[in-house]
């Protein structure tokens, strides 16, 4: 695994060990254009599907690991010109490089803690971004014969997840950009 960062911009080694924007924690699809080199990604693993004449592939990305993308040459056009908020307000000088690392040294923890957590409850692999799992810990509550209860019980991991959108909304998300698609609301909800 090379030593490279996930994303296109990063300055001062700040994504170094984050790639919420890789890992399905933040995106469930990332789309292609039309002349990034799939066949080289295809190599890495990337699995690409194509609906209205829009080419993705899903998140968590398979080229994602170690805190690193495998393919940062071969990264696609979106990718190399992603800047998630945090990486422009360090770059504006709004936050510093500690401020930044202990913001994402908390955002992994957190991810970390939501991803263990629902795919512990919904008994699946961990290939499958955390809102997809979300989805499907949600309809799993709603099989349950009392779902409230099924909530109450999980509680600590309900707020979790809160916690972890509250600060993937305020911090990471960017303002303007679709580069990285968020979810596609009329994608299908996965059984449980
Ligand atoms: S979410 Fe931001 S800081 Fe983290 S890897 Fe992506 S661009 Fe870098
Ligand atoms: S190809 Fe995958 S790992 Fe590399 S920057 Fe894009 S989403 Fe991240």
């Amino acid at each position: 695994m090379g030593d490279t960062p996930p994303v296109g911009g990063d300055v001062d080694g700040i994504c170094m060990g984050c790639g919420v924007c890789c890992d399905g924690t933040m995106y469930r699809t990332v789309d292609v254009a039309a002349d990034d080199r799939i066949e080289l990604l295809e190599v890495a693993g990337l699995v690409f599907s194509t609906r209205d004449d829009v080419t993705s592939f899903r998140q968590p990305c398979s080229a994602f690991g170690h805190g690193c993308c495998s393919v940062y040459d071969g990264r696609p056009s979106v990718c190399r010109g992603y800047r998630c908020l945090l990486l422009r307000r360090h770059e504006a000088g709004e936050v510093s490089r500690d401020e930044a690392r202990s913001l994402i040294a908390r955002t992994v923890a957190l991810r970390d803690r939501v991803r263990s957590g629902l795919t512990a409850y919904v008994g699946t692999d961990d290939l499958t971004s955390l809102d997809g799992l979300y989805r499907r810990m949600m309809a799993k509550f709603e099989a349950q014969p009392d779902p409230a209860a099924a909530r109450r019980e999980h509680s600590d991991l309900l707020l979790t997840v809160v916690a972890l959108r509250v600060i993937l909304a305020r911090e990471f998300e960017p303002r303007d950009s679709k580069s990285h698609q968020p979810d596609r609301a009329d994608e299908a909800t996965p059984t449980p």
